[in-house]
């Protein structure tokens, strides 16, 4: 397997330079040529080549073997690549790795099992202890749904027990009594505390968390050293699964800071695109001003395009409404009554958290001071809003070369899908949604409704997507929250089938090509780097993998088990596979 080691030693650490579209391509003789693989360009006409050549940092160029040879010199390395697969290194548009990188999470499959681990839980947690359990969705139990309160009363009496699922959770009536929760409290903000036909709280909580009283934070305490080791070490997952980009689709000050200190210190061994997550309340003069003071003292923090090729900023990211695996997404219909997501009403449409009026302002403070805006938008009635708040911010500030873009998207109709090609409004989408949750949404939400849901094909048509994993837990690719295997992503795009095996919607694939560009050249370009990165063409970064097999042309249901045999990023080896 490892014949063409030693890699590792043949290239010497090449210190980041700042490299930009305008820099010169590189002169040759070449620092490295990988010849005789198959070389997936990636480029506009998706060129297969044999050979490439790198030189620094960057790709020199690519070619047939002859004319790659012919860029040797006295000091060139070769690398025999035995006729296999060279991609573009991988890139992940939306994920969450400083809470992944210290995060733990139960091994979890059924309503069963989350029963079975509160119980054992009250053995080991002091009475009157809060018990949590962290984004654990409904959706992708076995039983497809959230439990009862009085479930939750059953295995854990004398605790307070929360069963959290993002913006909605479930709570027992040992959290309630100690919270002082009762028939008389109010909903909270855009929050609700779900009551039942005589008016006492259900337990389902749907934004509104902060009416309970003690419950721990979702992380524990770690000293910065302990949480930049496991930073380091997720990286080198990530890098183990093929990804030399990220993009951090939500960072404080305090998540970019890390990001900068590992650039620092050399130890970033791939690029982080930086969302930056921000607080939409107040009138127009504090919003401004916290865009003003956004961008920090070291100016590092913004606007977008801000940093360099190792830790740039991307967009402002905010939260327009809650989500599919809840029962939070804001929808046009109202969602049906059940208990998947304990909807005890008729006319529950989801929760919007911000007014439409005051999305726009915000976004239109965002696109003067030239940032990229992003929102999650989970649900289509939330689109429906955050397109028209594009549209009129459009009007007055231009947005098409900001590329403002949604996130998550789940439901574009058609008429949406012609207002975001209108727009140059571009769409970070998670293919692991389909594959964990399609077939409990197909139940819940039916066949005409679910036509709509991540229709990749015509995403594609009509505007640029990129893939994202949005993981926030866990580390392991394939059993993390959300599972973050690109491989997996690559192979759900192109087949559609459900963790529990539905097809959903076939026609909505995507060829093995398209869906190598949404975690490539797309994400690139959903970030503003698609001239520097996303494909193998001369100038570009050298950052590429080699891979076991050619995912153009393996078993579509066998993609998921490529490995990775050598990742490389800015022309140094990050990652073997031994
Ligand atoms: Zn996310």
């Amino acid at each position: 397997m490892c014949r063409f080691l030693p890699l590792a030693f043949l290239l010497p650490f090449v210190v980041p330079v700042a490299a930009n579209a305008a820099d010169p391509a590189p002169q040759g003789p070449a620092d490295l040529i990988i010849h005789h693989a198959r070389v997936v360009t990636v480029d506009d006409k998706f060129h297969v080549v044999e050979a490439v050549a790198v030189k620094d940092s960057r790709i020199l160029a690519v070619g047939t073997n002859d004319d790659m040879l012919k860029l040797k010199g006295e000091k060139t390395r070769l690398l025999d690549a035995e006729s296999r697969t060279v991609l573009p290194g991988l890139y992940d548009s939306h994920v969450h790795p400083t809470g992944a990188a210290t995060s733990k999470i139960p091994k979890i499959k059924s309503l069963k099992d989350a029963l079975a681990y509160i119980k054992e839980q009250t053995k080991i947690v002091p009475e009157g202890d809060w018990i949590v359990l962290w984004y654990l969705f409904p959706t992708r139990l076995d039983e497809a749904r959230f439990p009862t309160k009085a479930e939750l009363d059953e295995v854990a009496p004398k605790h307070p027990v929360l069963f959290h699922a993002g913006p909605a959770g479930m709570v027992n009536s040992m959290a309630l009594k100690i919270s002082g929760v009762t028939k008389d409290t109010p909903n909270p903000g855009t929050g609700i505390v779900v009551k039942d036909a005589k008016g006492e709280p259900t337990g389902m909580l749907r934004s509104a968390y902060r009416v309970l009283k003690g419950v721990p934070s979702e992380s524990d305490k770690f000293s910065d050293e302990e949480r930049r080791e496991a930073l380091k070490k997720l990286f080198h997952l990530y890098n183990a699964q093929g990804l030399t980009s990220i993009a951090d689709r939500n960072a404080g000050r305090g998540a970019l800071d890390q990001y900068l200190d590992l650039k620092k210190r050399d130890e970033l061994t791939l690029r982080v695109n930086v969302a930056r997550s921000f607080d939409p309340s107040g009138n127009r003069e504090q919003v401004a001003k916290r865009f003003e003071e956004l961008p920090g003292k070291d100016g590092l923090g913004g606007p977008t395009g801000a940093g360099d090729d190792w830790v740039r900023i991307g967009p402002i990211k905010l939260f327009l409404d809650g989500g599919m695996l809840n029962g939070t997404a804001y929808m046009r219909q109202p969602w049906p009554k059940g208990d998947t997501y304990q909807i005890t009403e008729d006319d529950y449409r989801g929760l919007l958290f911000i007014k439409p009026d005051q999305l726009q302002m915000v976004c239109e403070e965002g696109a003067k001071r030239k940032w990229q805006m992003t929102a999650h938008t989970a649900g289509e009635g939330a689109m429906d809003v955050l397109l028209d708040a594009y549209d009129l911010v459009n009007r007055m500030t231009p947005i098409k070369d900001l590329r403002f873009c949604i996130t998550h998207a789940n439901f574009p109709s058609q008429r949406n899908l012609e207002r975001c090609k209108a727009l140059g409004v571009v769409a970070d989408v998670q293919p692991a949604w389909l594959y964990k949750d399609g077939s409990t949404l197909y139940r819940v939400l039916g066949d005409k409704r679910v036509r709509w849901f991540q229709p990749y094909k015509s995403w594609m048509e009509y505007t640029t997507i990129g893939g994202g994993s949005d993981h926030m837990l866990g580390q392991d690719s394939f059993d993390s929250i959300n599972p973050w295997n690109p491989w997996l992503a690559i192979e759900v795009a192109v087949t559609r089938k459900t963790e529990r095996g539905d097809v959903l919607f076939k026609e909505e694939a995507l060829t093995r090509e398209q869906a190598i560009r949404l975690y490539t050249i797309n994400n690139a370009y959903l970030c503003h780097e698609e001239k520097l990165k996303g494909s193998l063409e001369p100038g570009k970064f050298a950052d590429l993998i080699m891979i076991d097999r050619d995912p153009l042309a393996c078993p579509a249901n066998t993609i998921h088990e490529t490995k990775v045999l050598m990742t490389m990023v800015g022309g140094k080896v990050v990652y073997e596979r031994k």
